[in-house]
């Protein structure tokens, strides 16, 4: 049987604006055939074994024609798969969409569009510009400045003569004739005319002059594609409606080094405050199963006095298999809960208990020292935890009484993503590192290999605590700076007063 092909609009760049209907679609493809101007950062949500095909083109070096990708995703189609189509944008609007639909039409195959928020539209609003506003303009016109392949030379009579806001797209290497025809034509040369550069993306820029300048200041700021071209008076409620431009991360790139799943709350937070976040999951997490001693602890869990959580993921998969072994939170009741640091103790309180101890320093010394005030000979300690781990934690605590550790997880490298990342370090002029463990640290310099050491200088390496630090300089390299406070929040903190 054919599968079905979903034509979806990704929405002008944030991620954020892929309609609800798109994303849920994009979780059950088998397939996704995308391009450049997708955010590649949908492509996080797609389902397991989902086989993504690459078409995108830039600009002028076609890496697939329209006919191959047209093909492609009849064949995939074919083969009984569900494949959604993801483009920039709205697959309609100078998407070539239409084409894709008919061939799939003409050969058979189902298919169903969703439509996305155009960068013609949202890119505007991202730069602060209404595409229409009452007493000001009372039309908008889309239009396309690839005006060489079309074939066509556009009426350029018509188009001077109009008093709507006009909005170019494909049009940078075309700007030039563009603004020259538009005045040649009759249009006010002092009509106000933007370009904006990767509009609603951490990297967006815009610049702003009028019909007879703007060609001269899009030279200066060096714009290249994909970038919007937009001319009328609406450019003018820019100085009041531009929300976006102020935020205080907005063109820091920053590389994430952390666990997937857990990379995802950081990842939202830097990238509201505008940063463009590089995600570099190097540490995979796997829970070790099955776990004999781990069950047997939750079975016989009154045996302990306290129980010490080191880790998010410690917290997390020892809840999981408590609950799948049908124990009642109720038997842990009497038992004494520390957290090493806020993060463990706010996984913690998700299953409805406050952590009895979370010690004010976030390492894992100032837990040994806490903990040693409060226990006593007789009491036993489980310690469900990571396969490798500090010693010093069960070594010290066994000084005083029983302690039971339990491994229940194994932190593996995970390497796909290596060429990808090295790929987009080099195009960057600057960016920031953030290493939030030791382990982080120890995983990235082992899957960069002999690429550590350009990657590390040319970038600003933020470390999250003493820790930390000490293991990348024990490696030999050096660090930026360290984070005044050793959490997430602290090194947001410290990147918000680096960018002031
Ligand atoms: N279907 C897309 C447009 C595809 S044509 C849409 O609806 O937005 C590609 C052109 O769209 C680019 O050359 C550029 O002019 C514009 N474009 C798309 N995304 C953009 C972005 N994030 N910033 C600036 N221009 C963008």
């Amino acid at each position: 049987m054919n599968g079905k092909v979903y034509l979806i609009g990704a929405g002008p760049g944030d991620p954020g604006l892929i309609t609800l209907k798109g994303y849920e679609y994009l979780k059950i493809a088998d397939v996704v055939v995308y391009d450049r101007l997708a955010n590649p950062r949908l492509l996080e949500n797609i389902k397991e074994g989902c086989k993504l095909i690459y078409v995108g083109k830039a600009s002028k070096e076609h890496t697939k024609t329209q006919d191959e990708i047209n093909e492609i995703i009849f064949q995939e189609a074919k083969k009984g798969n569900i494949v959604v189509r993801l483009k920039g944008g709205d697959p309609y609007v100078f998407g070539r969409g239409g084409e894709e639909a008919e061939y799939l039409y003409d050969r058979g195959i189902d298919f169903e569009v969703v439509p996305g928020v155009t960068s013609a539209i949202g890119g505007l609003a991202y730069a602060g510009i209404p595409i229409t506003h009452r007493g000001i303009s009372t039309s908008f016109h889309v239009i396309t400045g690839h005006l060489k392949d079309e074939g066509q030379e556009l009426n350029w009579n018509a188009l001077a003569g109009l008093d709507g806001t006009m909005v170019f797209l494909m049009g940078v290497s075309n700007l030039e004739d563009i603004s020259a025809n538009l005045i040649k034509h009759g249009k006010d040369k002092e009509t106000p005319a933007a370009i904006i550069n990767w509009a609603t993306t951490n990297q967006q820029r815009v610049v702003e002059g009028n019909l007879s300048n703007i060609y001269e200041k899009a030279l200066e700021e060096d714009i290249q594609p994909p970038s919007l071209i937009v001319i009328g008076d609406v450019i003018n409620l820019r100085e009041k409606l531009n929300f976006y431009d102020n935020k205080p991360l907005l063109g820091t790139n920053i590389v994430v080094t952390r666990e997937k799943r857990y990379a995802k709350e950081t990842v939202r937070k830097l990238e509201e405050l505008g940063g463009n976040v590089i995600s570099f999951p190097t540490i995979k997490i796997e829970e070790i199963t099955p776990n004999k001693k781990l069950d047997e602890s939750i079975i016989n869990i009154d045996r302990y006095s306290h129980i010490v959580f080191t880790s998010v993921n410690g917290v997390e998969i020892f809840f999981k298999r408590f609950f799948e072994l049908e124990k009642d939170i109720r038997s842990i009741s009497g038992i004494k809960i520390s957290a090493v640091g806020p993060k463990t103790a706010a996984v913690i309180k998700k299953y409805g208990i406050n952590a009895d101890l979370v010690p004010k320093e976030f390492v894992g010394e100032g837990l040994v020292e806490e903990l040693k005030k409060v226990l006593s000979k007789e009491d036993r300690i489980l310690i469900p935890r990571a396969e490798i781990a500090r010693k010093e934690l069960v070594d010290e605590l066994s000084k005083v009484c029983l302690v039971d550790e339990v491994k229940i997880y194994r932190t593996s490298k995970s390497i796909e993503s290596r060429n990808e990342i090295i790929n987009s370090l080099k195009d960057l002029e600057s960016y920031y590192l953030i290493f939030t463990s030791s382990s982080t640290f120890i995983n990235f310099i082992e899957i960069l290999d002999q690429d550590t050491r350009w990657v590390l200088d040319k970038g600003k390496v933020i470390s999250i605590g003493p820790i930390t630090t000490k293991t990348i300089e024990e490696k030999g390299y050096s660090i930026y700076k360290q984070s005044e406070i050793y959490t997430i929040d602290g090194i947001l903190e410290l990147l918000i007063k680096e960018s002031r």
